[in-house]
């Protein structure tokens, strides 16, 4: 597993106001969507591209283009989906698919409850985005959920990180071929004993679109 984490001040300056509880849900927002264009630029660092012949109005050149099939976003419902604008800014002619995944509260275990994507990930990039990297349960779920149908090629998005979250995940990946990349805004201290990251944000969802 390749882990890289984001070491650029915009980040950590538009990080430090998602985090500050002041902070009101448009602004959340804004500043989610801000932090993910920043983050998908090192994301799609390596996303297929072909040469393509064009002319400049001086001379014919050879340029790229994204490769087909296009890559996929897949956001994790619901906390991904505030992430979505950031990541189609950069990649507008990517698919879209998703994932609903539920954790409990209490037992921190993870289960799916929708998903919208093609039955077949061959030779599909596919980008994942879920802001908070905490236990790693989701991340790990929804890589096996994808990997099932066929995705070999798979980078995950987040804004924050546990270290317990990180190491799960490296441990559960430990014996797969299947190179994940995690792309992260920062790695902070720890989990608590309920599952959130510290110092953290608090409940991501809940903070982008109110307790519902
Ligand atoms: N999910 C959240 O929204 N926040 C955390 O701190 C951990 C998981």
């Amino acid at each position: 597993m390749d882990v890289h984490v984001a070491d650029h001040p915009l980040i950590a300056h538009k990080l430090t106001y998602l985090r500050d509880k002041r902070t009101d849900s448009p602004t959340f927002r804004r500043l989610a969507e801000e932090l993910v264009t920043l983050l998908a630029y090192e994301a799609t660092r390596d996303v297929r591209v072909e040469p393509f012949e064009i002319e400049t109005p001086v001379s014919p050149t050879t340029g790229i283009k994204l490769s087909n099939p296009k890559p996929i976003i897949v956001p994790i419902l619901r906390a991904g989906l505030g992430m979505l604008d950031g990541m189609v800014k950069l990649l507008p002619s990517a698919e879209v698919g998703f994932l609903g995944m539920i954790r409990n509260e209490e037992t921190l275990e993870v289960s799916t409850y929708a998903n919208r994507l093609p039955d077949d990930l061959t030779g599909r990039q596919v980008f994942i985005l879920d802001p908070m990297l905490a236990t790693g349960g989701t991340l790990v779920m929804a890589i096996d959920y994808l990997t099932a149908k066929g995705a070999r090629d798979i980078t995950a998005v987040c804004l924050l990180a546990a270290p317990e979250g990180i190491k799960h995940l490296e441990d559960e990946l430990a014996d797969s071929d299947i190179p994940v990349k995690v792309v992260l805004g920062t790695i902070d201290e720890k989990l608590n004993e309920k599952g959130y990251i510290v110092p953290g944000l608090g409940d991501a969802g809940d903070r982008l679109y109110g307790v519902v």
